[in-house]
């Protein structure tokens, strides 16, 4: 692994890049990246988590375009040459995923299936977005890229975590097979401006129950841990991982740890108050801590998350 001097996709000459779910919290802050550094972006989304106004932010940009499809029955892309394909579409949220289980896996596997075909076809670079939940309930902490997981193959969670393993799969076929030029990373939990605030994610429920002046919501005893990233550094990290050839995945992700209590605590420091709870039951195969080790992106891109909690939390809430 050779570290390059700080890869970036703001230097390159413009390309054609293709996002699926480019309508949901990641996808739209990629389009707003990659338009900003002068290249032309096609958005490919059917809003079944995602939202119209994500959408709307990008419809008058001379180098946007937009195709309202679900690209489990095909990517309806007949045009000119593409240099990328991202694919980000799938539900993503476990209360989303698991109202849209059978979606959710077919996005995952066909959806996955029909980016690499369109990237093969255009000879194009291939994104997927993975996720730290491929390592289900960790049984090594912190995770690194070589752990193989800890998954309940078939509980309430296995839609998605199954469906983004299969992903893997099927990625790194088409890349030992047919030599694709894929990319695939792993996104630990994300937040910043644009999340839905009804997507039920912790952070979107506990910023929409302050706001409402409601009690936060506890699954479980609130000692499970999760790391939370700012969106800011994921899409530094995505656009520095598209300029390096390496084809294993890579974590991306805050490797700062935090209980749920942990978490109140940070949301009532940057609220300037104290909170009420409220303890809900853990839903089924809650992981019960999460951390990503980022040597690999760390030597491999010189990438290092900027953002701390407290402060990508007050920029998520002035840009609510
Ligand atoms: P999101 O729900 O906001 O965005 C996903 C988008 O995909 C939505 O706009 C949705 O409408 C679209 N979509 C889903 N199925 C589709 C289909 N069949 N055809 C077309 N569009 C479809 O979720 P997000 O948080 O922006 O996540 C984006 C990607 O990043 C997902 O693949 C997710 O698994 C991955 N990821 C996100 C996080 C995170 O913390 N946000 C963590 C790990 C992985
Ligand atoms: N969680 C919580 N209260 C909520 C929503 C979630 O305590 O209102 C917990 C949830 O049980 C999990 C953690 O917060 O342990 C992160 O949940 P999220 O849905 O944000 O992400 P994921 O479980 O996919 O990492």
């Amino acid at each position: 692994m050779t570290p390059p001097a700080a890869p970036s996709t703001a230097s390159s000459a413009p390309l054609r890049i293709l996002i699926t779910g480019s309508a949901g919290f990641v996808g739209s802050h990629l389009v707003e990246r990659f338009l900003g550094e002068g290249h032309t972006v096609i958005g490919v989304d059917n809003y079944i988590s995602g939202q119209p106004q994500n959408t709307a932010l990008f419809l008058g940009h001379p180098h946007f375009r937009f195709l309202e499809a679900d690209v489990v029955q095909g990517i309806p892309y007949g045009g000119e040459p593409l240099d990328w394909v991202m694919h980000f579409a799938s539900p993503a949220s476990p209360p989303h995923y698991q109202q849209y289980p059978i979606e959710t896996l077919m996005v995952g596997a066909q959806g996955t299936q029909n980016g690499l075909e369109l990237a093969h076809r255009h000879g194009a670079r291939f994104f997927l977005a993975s996720t730290s939940e491929v390592y289900g309930d960790p049984l090594v902490h912190p995770q690194p890229e070589t752990y193989w997981g800890n998954v309940n193959p078939n509980g309430v969670r296995s839609c998605y975590d199954e469906g983004k393993r299969y992903a893997e799969a099927i990625t790194m076929a088409y890349h030992r097979t047919l030599g694709v030029d894929t990319r695939i990373i792993r996104i630990f939990n994300t937040y910043g401006p644009r999340m839905r605030l009804d997507d039920g994610r912790v952070i979107t429920n506990f910023v929409d129950q302050a706001l409402r002046g409601e009690p936060l919501t506890i699954y479980g005893n609130g000692s499970q841990t999760r790391s939370f990233q700012y969106i800011d550094d994921l899409v530094e990290g995505i656009s520095r991982l598209m300029a390096v050839a390496y084809h294993e995945p890579v974590n991306l992700g805050n490797p700062d740890e935090y209980t749920m209590l942990n978490l109140v605590e940070v949301m009532e420091g940057v609220l300037g108050r104290t909170l009420e709870l409220r303890y809900e039951p853990l839903p089924g195969d809650d992981p019960k801590k999460r951390k990503p080790d980022i040597t690999v992106a760390g030597t491999l891109l010189r990438w290092k998350p900027q953002v701390q909690l407290e402060v990508g939390l007050t920029r998520t809430l002035e840009r609510l």
